[in-house]
């Protein structure tokens, strides 16, 4: 997917409770930095965390990895790094 579709990506917000934009992700979370919560809400969607390793300056991107990860997982979080990790052990 380049980078024209996925500024045109919308999904329904959790924490808003309404439609919103990928564009508005990337500066709805502190210092107009994108939302912690990224990660989570978009990876269904593209490979996100490549999308933001390229486009964000290196120590933002670091930030962001940390405060998501610190974050409590919830429950499909944890049941596709589970997945994850099978698939892992058995290759
Ligand atoms: S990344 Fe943040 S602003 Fe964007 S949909 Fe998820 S919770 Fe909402």
């Amino acid at each position: 997917m380049d980078d024209k579709d996925i500024d045109k990506l919308e999904r329904r917000c959790p924490r808003l409770g309404s439609k919103i934009s990928f564009r508005y992700c990337l500066i709805s979370g502190e210092d107009d930095n994108p939302c912690w919560k990224i990660f989570d809400c978009w990876w269904e969607y593209f490979d996100v965390a490549s999308y933001l390793k390229s486009h964000l300056p290196a120590e933002v991107f670091e930030q962001l990895a940390k405060k998501a990860a610190a974050q409590p997982k919830d429950k499909l979080s944890s049941i596709v790094e589970i997945a994850e990790q099978a698939k892992k052990n058995k290759e």
